[in-house]
């Protein structure tokens, strides 16, 4: 009998692997798609994700941060790109603080051999989970020729994604909350080559953002110079996909919305209709502990990517039971519920702060006094560094738990509020309504 079972070895499931493997358990990794030792994780397709310290630092804690590192570009702000080509460079954080860009298939496959290392850490491909038996406690597997198969590991963490089949067994089970909602957009993946010189063909320290209010385009660094762009538009709608349906819809369309994209965009047509367009959901279930088996990353808690945290999120479930392992050895009987009631109401936040970014990224980066309030913030962080974190770098570059920084972002939504509305602000706010600001923002309930 197997002793510790991981269902899906995809991000999370592949840190989690690395991190019992660490503690001397013997785990079965299964996952579904073939081995992408030989096929690549991500199907042959460069897709890219944004990791930031939350994810680094459960990374850092199985000594991978060193070699992750070498796969990522720093991203250092965010440039943004409008209709006429205009750029303007929004930081992100502090001097030296950044997010990553790195490849997904190339981290995950970085995981998968470094659990590999531990000789008692075994992945299986082709074993597509069909279900779980809760009061057996018997997961159901069928191999790439139809033949099933059963396992009953001591334990099973389900780590197999948004659409989790482990989850869709409990689904079924009295008292399982489950909740799904899907956004009115979509997203397609797309790509700029890199320039004939092997060199990027636009910043790349940078994250780019077409934004153009209900929907916008971005573009993430690949090391081989090319850049992973996303469009993110409504289905419906004129400005939607349901239009985009002939190569000169979607030339007018790019012409018009993105035209210093589209210059660099040699493959448009065949990005366009040779990727799907896809649909955007975030998913709220409980319990995630259920008998012996517990649901983590993705399975338990998918958000929309509008805060580049989903990943970094499940990463930092993976460092929480680390944590709690640490704790508790091997009394998953004590794990499970602690880890549950620790990391659920900072899912929800971040679920919530996600949709919100995505206002924010296609709409109010470029609205001057949502720039305003950015460089407020910035100033009053300079000048009081250890009492004010602006709620993009609480999220991004540090481990505030996400319940603070939703919490965090509603009293500085309800006071920036009241601080723009102040007569002549924008010339006034960085002399004599310096002291003001300050009271306000450092007073009463602030996060730190
Ligand atoms: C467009 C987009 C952009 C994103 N950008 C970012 C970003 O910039 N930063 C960030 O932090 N997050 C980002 N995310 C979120 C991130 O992709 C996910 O949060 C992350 O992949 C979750 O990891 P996971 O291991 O839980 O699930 P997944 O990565 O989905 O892995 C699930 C694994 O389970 C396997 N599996 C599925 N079903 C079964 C089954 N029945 N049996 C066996 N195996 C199965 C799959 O093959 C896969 O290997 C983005 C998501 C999207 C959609």
């Amino acid at each position: 009998m197997s002793e510790l079972a991981i269902v899906g070895g995809g991000l999370v499931g592949a840190l989690l692997s690395v991190y019992l493997g660490e503690r001397g358990h013997r785990v079965d990794v299964y996952d579904k798609r073939p081995d992408f030792r030989k096929t690549g994780a991500s199907g042959g397709r460069s897709i890219n994700l944004a990791l930031s310290d939350r994810g680094l630092r459960a990374l850092s804690n199985v000594g991978l941060d060193d070699e992750v590192r070498k796969l990522c570009i720093p991203m250092h702000g965010r440039m943004i790109h409008d209709e006429k080509g205009a750029l303007n460079f929004q930081p992100y954080g502090k001097e030296g603080q950044f997010i990553n860009s790195i490849s997904r298939g190339g981290l995950n496959l970085l995981l998968m051999e470094y659990a590999n290392r531990h000789p008692h850490v075994d992945f299986h491909f082709e074993q597509s989970c069909e279900g779980y038996d809760l009061e057996e406690h018997r997961v159901l597997l069928r191999n790439a020729s139809g033949e099933d198969h059963v396992l009953q590991p001591k334990r099973v963490f389900a780590t197999d994604g948004a659409f989790s089949a482990m989850r869709y067994s409990l689904q079924k089970r009295p008292r399982f909350d489950y909740q799904q909602d899907y956004l009115a957009h979509g997203y397609k993946e797309l790509s700029i080559p890199p320039a004939p010189d092997g060199g990027w063909r636009i910043e790349k320290g940078a994250l780019h953002i077409w934004p153009r209010e209900s929907f916008m385009l971005i573009a993430l660094p690949n090391l081989d110079g090319s850049f992973t762009v996303t469009l993110f538009a409504p289905f419906a709608g004129p400005e939607g996909f349901d239009a985009l349906d002939s190569e000169a819809a979607v030339q007018a369309y790019f012409e018009k919305h993105f035209p210093d994209a589209l210059e660099h965009m040699p493959d448009l047509m065949a990005d366009f209709f040779g990727n799907p367009t896809s649909a955007l959901v975030t998913v709220r279930c409980y319990p995630w502990a259920y008998g012996r088996s517990l649901l983590l990353g993705d399975a338990s808690h998918a958000i929309v990517p509008f805060y580049g945290q989903g990943m970094n999120a499940g990463f930092e479930d993976v460092r929480v039971l680390g944590d709690l392992m640490e704790q508790f050895g091997d009394n998953w009987d004590r794990i499970f519920p602690a880890f549950e009631q620790e990391r659920k109401p900072n899912a929800d936040a971040i679920a919530e702060l996600a949709k919100r970014n995505f206002v924010e990224m296609r709409d109010h980066v470029a609205n001057p006094l949502f720039l305003l309030r950015k460089k407020i913030a910035a100033a009053v962080s300079e000048r009081h560094p250890d009492r004010f974190i602006p709620v993009y770098s609480m999220v991004s570059f540090s481990h505030i738990p996400y319940a603070d920084a939703l919490r965090e972002m509603d009293r500085q939504d309800r006071l920036f509020g009241e601080i723009l509305s102040w007569p002549e602000i924008e010339s006034r706010w960085d002399h004599d309504y310096a002291e003001r600001i300050d009271a306000l923002l450092l007073g009463e309930g602030a996060a730190v």
